[in-house]
C-alpha cells in the first residue's frame, strides 16, 4: 500500500498491505443472512473492508430505498463475527449520526450528494470532531471543481483521512458504460489534490459484469489506490444493481487476473513529474489543433479565391515547393523526412478536400 493510503488508514492493522485496497460487498444490505453470507466469503478471500448501502438514493421513487438502520445491526455483526471493517453511504445528517452511533468504520458520500454543496456542508458540519475515514464519490456531473469542493468541505470539518471514489459520470447519450469513466477527470483531481487516495468503482462505471475486469485493470494501470466492487452472494437476485454485482468467487477470479504493473508508484516525485510533462504534451496538442484549424481557414479562403478566378485546386509546383521548404527546415529541428512527408501530406489532403467542397458548392 502506498504512503498516501497508509496515512488514510493509519492505525489500522491491514493485512497484505502491498495490494491495492479492495472494498467489496453488496450494493444494498437486504437481510442479515445475505450480509453475513457475502461477508464470510469475502473474508475467506482476505478482503478486509466490507461495503453495503443502508439508505439507497434511487433515481425514481417506488424502487427499493434501503433497509434503513436495521442494516447497521448486520454491519455490526460483520465487524464482530466476521472481523471486517465496514463502510456505508451517508447522504444526510441523520445518516451520519446513525452510522456513527453504530460504529461504522468508513463512510462514503454518494455521487448525487457530492453534487450538492448544501448537503455536503451539512454532512461536513455533522462530522466535526469525528475521526473517521470519508470517501467522496465524484459528483454525477463531470465537474472536477465540484468534486474538489465536496472534498474540501469534509477536510474543512477537520477530517484528515479523506479519499476519492471515481464512479463515472452521467451522460445523456447511451454508451457502453452505465456512467462514462472520463478518466481525465480523476486524473485532474489527483493532479490538484495529490494526497487524496483514489479508489475506482468499476461496478457503477460499468453497470454490467462483463467489463468490470477491464475497468479495474485500467484503474490499476493509472495507479489508483484501490477498488470498490459490488459483490453479492446471489447477484441475480439482488434488490438493486443486480446486473453489475458479482459473486465473491467471481471477484476472486477478477482480482486474480489483475496485473499489478510495476509503476514506481511509491515515488510521488516521479508521478508528479510525469503528470506535469503529460500536461505539457496536452497543451501542445491543443495548440497544434488550433494552428491546424487556422491553417485550414486560410486554405478555404484560397479555395474561394480560386473558384472566383476559375483556377484548379491542385497546383503541383506549389505542393512541391511546400514540401521542399518543410524538409529543409525540418533538418535543423531533428524531424525525420518520413515524418514530415506523412504529416504534411495529411494536412495537404485535408486542405484539398476543403477546397474541393468549396469549388463544388
Ligand atoms: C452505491 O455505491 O451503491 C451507489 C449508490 O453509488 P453512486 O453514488 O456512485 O451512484
Ligand atoms: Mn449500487
Amino acid at each position: 500500500m502506498n504512503a498516501i493510503l497508509k496515512h488514510a488508514f493509519k492505525g489500522w492493522e491491514l493485512e497484505n498491505p502491498d495490494r491495492p485496497l479492495i472494498i467489496a460487498g453488496p450494493c444494498s444490505a437486504e437481510s442479515e443472512e445475505q450480509i453475513l453470507d457475502t461477508a464470510r466469503q469475502l473474508k475467506a478471500m482476505n478482503i478486509q473492508v466490507f461495503r453495503a448501502g443502508i439508505w439507497k438514493p434511487r433515481t425514481r421513487p417506488n424502487s427499493f430505498e434501503g433497509v434503513g438502520s436495521i442494516g447497521l445491526e448486520w454491519l455490526k455483526l460483520v465487524q464482530k463475527e466476521v472481523g471486517m471493517k465496514v463502510s456505508t453511504e451517508v447522504a444526510n445528517v441523520k445518516h451520519v449520526y446513525e452510522a456513527l452511533r453504530y460504529g461504522v468504520d468508513i463512510i462514503w458520500i454518494g455521487a448525487r450528494t457530492s453534487a450538492n454543496p448544501f448537503a455536503m456542508q451539512e454532512i461536513a458540519d455533522a462530522l466535526k470532531g469525528v475521526d473517521i475515514p470519508v470517501f467522496v464519490k465524484n459528483p454525477v456531473n463531470p465537474d472536477v471543481d465540484l468534486w474538489m469542493g465536496a472534498i474540501e468541505r469534509i477536510q474543512g470539518a477537520g477530517i484528515t483521512r479523506v479519499g476519492a471514489i471515481h464512479r463515472g459520470f452521467s451522460t445523456f447519450d447511451k454508451t457502453r458504460y452505465r456512467n462514462a469513466p472520463q478518466w481525465q477527470l480523476p486524473i485532474e483531481l489527483r493532479r490538484k489534490m495529490p494526497d487524496i487516495p483514489m479508489i475506482c468503482d468499476p461496478s457503477h462505471i460499468g453497470g454490467r459484469r462483463d467489463i468490470l475486469q477491464e475497468i479495474s485493470q485500467k484503474a490499476l494501470d493509472l495507479n489508483y489506490d484501490g477498488l470498490i466492487i459490488e459483490t453479492h452472494c446471489n447477484p441475480d437476485k439482488a434488490w438493486s444493481d443486480a446486473k453489475q454485482q458479482i459473486t465473491p468467487n467471481d471477484l476472486s477470479k477478477l482480482l486474480g487476473k489483475l496485473v499489478l504493473r510495476n509503476v514506481n508508484t511509491d515515488n510521488p516525485v516521479f508521478l508528479h513529474t510525469l503528470e506535469d510533462l503529460r500536461q505539457q504534451i496536452d497543451k501542445f496538442d491543443d495548440e497544434l489543433l488550433t494552428i491546424i484549424e487556422e491553417r485550414m481557414k486560410v486554405a478555404e479562403k484560397i479555395g474561394e479565391y480560386k473558384k472566383i478566378n476559375n483556377i484548379t485546386i491542385l497546383q503541383p509546383d506549389r505542393w512541391q515547393e511546400i514540401l521542399n521548404k518543410v524538409l529543409e527546415k525540418g533538418k535543423n529541428r531533428d524531424l525525420s523526412d518520413d515524418f514530415l512527408i506523412g504529416l504534411f501530406k495529411a494536412i495537404h489532403q485535408e486542405s484539398i478536400n476543403k477546397q474541393t467542397r468549396i469549388m463544388n458548392d
